[in-house]
Parts: C-alpha cells; structure tokens; sequence
C-alpha cells in the first residue's frame, strides 16, 4: 500500500517556518508582508481558490488584498491596476488569478508584473531564472511538488520521471525542476502516442493533464512514485451535496500499487498554497530587507 505524501500536514509545517521567519524580519522592515491578488469576473472556483490562499495568508501574518474588476473589465483597466501595484511600496506580491475572461490578454498581464512581485513565479523573466538555476520567484505547484517530494525522502537522481501536461503554469516547470534534480524527464501530453507505454515506464509519474482519472493501475509500474497534480469535483449525486473531489490519477485503483502517491485533496493543492506564501515572504524580505533566497 502506497505512502501517501501528505500536502496537508507538510505546508503546516511550512506556515510554521514561515510565521518564524516574518517574526525575524518584522523588525527590519517597514510594514509586514502583504499579497494583492487580483480577479477578474466571477469564476466559481476562482473565488474559492482566492478564499482559501487569504486564509492561509492570514494564518501565518501575511496581509492580503483581493482587487476584483467585473467580468467586463477592459485590458487597459486592468493593466492600470497592475502598474499602480507595481508602484505600491506596501505591496509585495501581486498574483493575477486565472482563468481571466477570454477577451483579455494573460500573456500581456503577467509581462506588466513587476518580476520582483510576481509570486506566481509566470514572468518570463522568472521562467528564464528557473531555466538557468538561478535564484528567482518559482511556479508554486511545481515548486510545492519538489518539497513534498524531498520530505517523502525520494531519491530523484537518475529516476525515470514522466510529466503528463506541458502549461507552462505546472507541466514545463516542473519537467525542469526535475531535470535540475538529476531525474530524466519525458514529458507526454495530449498528441503523445501511447500514453500507456510511457506511463508503464516511469519509476515517477507527475499527472497534470487535467482529465479526471485518466491514469488507472494499468498504467503505473508496481512502486512508482505517483503525483497527481489534477484536481476535480465529481458530479453530485442530485442529494443537493456537492459531489467529491477527484484528481487526474485513479487513487482507490492506484495506491494499492504505487510506493508513494498524493491524495486529492490534501496533497498537491495545500503545498501549492504554501509555496505561493513563501514566495510572498521571500518578495517582501528582498523588497524591505535585501535578503535574496537561493
Ligand atoms: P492545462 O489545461 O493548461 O494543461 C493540460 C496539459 O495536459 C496540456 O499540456 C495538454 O496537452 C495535456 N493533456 C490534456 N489531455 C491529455 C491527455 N489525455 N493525455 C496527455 N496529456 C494531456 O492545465 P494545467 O493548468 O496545467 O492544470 C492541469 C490540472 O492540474 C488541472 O486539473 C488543474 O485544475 C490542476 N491544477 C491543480 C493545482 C493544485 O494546486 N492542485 C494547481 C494548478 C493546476
């Protein structure tokens, strides 16, 4: 029976640190750490998401802010709330929370973040330091995944890693966070032929398709490591509750056979929070105190 490497009780302990760290830095500089997150329509499960990263921003001391322009908002308007943050000196992280309506341009937000603030890790800027190993802001699930990973004592070096996705939100980031850990990465995605046979191949599996349970037993060698990143709410069941959550990975069928695996929820989705927070402190001490994190 597979180990379950448990997002939950990990980015607790991260909120630990990180209280731990603000306390230190506090002293040194001008204002406490604070995150704007701006919205743009009204996505369901935008807004759920957004709730849950301002909860965790206030359980560890962060300040957060959430800046919502209707549905309607024109590209110039938002483009004008991402410069005055730009410019606001208590503001040290901004996130633009997607999806975003389909008339507006993502690309074109995210180029107009400060890179200095851009605590999603998505400017091009801090894609090319990942792309180098440079210090820089990272992708907060991919970067989530790699420290549930190195708690679950995986041994990465020489591994025979698959990454299911190719977004440049979680796929391309974490095929070169594993590269940089000395894995072998494959990368599949919807045109790969015979998903199966690479799937069967990989001592780690990273499944971020976005298909509910399109990886089942048959696909996963016996005591692979297996990450689901997908994440799903199955249909009610017309007793007015809403239905369960279910990722991208068969869980029931796979963890009987897999050596590690990742539950959904509490796996992928707290740790990518966490990240998201510890890119928010890591912006504030290099704003107010110079401090660069490695
Ligand atoms: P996306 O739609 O941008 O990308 C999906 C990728 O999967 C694409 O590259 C596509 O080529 C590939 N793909 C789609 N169908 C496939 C198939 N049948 N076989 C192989 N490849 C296939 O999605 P994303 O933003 O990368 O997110 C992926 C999933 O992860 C979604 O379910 C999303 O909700 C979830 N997600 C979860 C978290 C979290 O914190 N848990 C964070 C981000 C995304």
């Amino acid at each position: 029976m597979a180990k379950h490497l448990n997002g939950q009780l990990l980015a607790k302990r991260h909120e630990a640190k990180l209280k731990a760290s603000i306390a230190q830095y506090l002293p040194l500089a001008s204002h406490p750490p604070r995150l704007v997150v701006v919205r743009v329509g009204d996505d369901p499960a935008s807004g759920i998401y957004v709730g849950k990263k301002q909860q965790a921003c206030g359980r560890v001391g962060i300040g957060s802010q959430v800046i919502h322009h209707p549905a309607m908002a024109s590209q110039e308007e938002v483009l004008e709330t991402i410069q005055q943050l730009n410019n606001d000196s208590s503001c040290d992280g901004v996130l633009v929370q997607m999806p975003i309506p389909s008339h507006l341009d993502a690309g074109q937000l995210i180029l107009a973040l400060d890179p200095a603030k851009d605590v999603d890790g998505l400017h091009p800027l801090n894609l090319g330091h990942l792309l180098k190993g440079e210090p820089g802001l990272r992708s907060c699930t991919p970067a989530g995944i790699m420290a549930l990973l190195a708690h679950g004592a995986i041994d990465l070096e020489g591994i025979d890693a698959l990454v299911i996705g190719r977004s440049i939100l979680v796929g391309q980031p974490m095929a070169i966070m594993l590269q940089q850990a000395n894995a072998t990465v494959t990368m599949a995605h919807s045109r790969t032929q015979d998903l199966a046979q690479q799937c069967r191949r990989a001592e780690l599996l990273v499944v971020a398709a976005g298909k509910p349970g399109l990886v089942g037993a048959d696909w996963v060698q016996p005591g692979a490591v297996v990450v689901d990143v997908g994440i799903h709410r199955r249909p009610s069941q017309g007793n007015g509750e809403k239905g369960n959550l279910c990722g991208d990975v068969r869980f029931l069928e796979v963890e009987p056979i897999a050596s590690h695996i990742t539950p959904v929820p509490g796996g992928v989705g707290p740790m990518t929070v966490a990240m998201l927070l510890w890119n928010t402190v890591q912006a504030w001490q290099q704003g107010c105190c110079g401090v660069v994190t490695p």
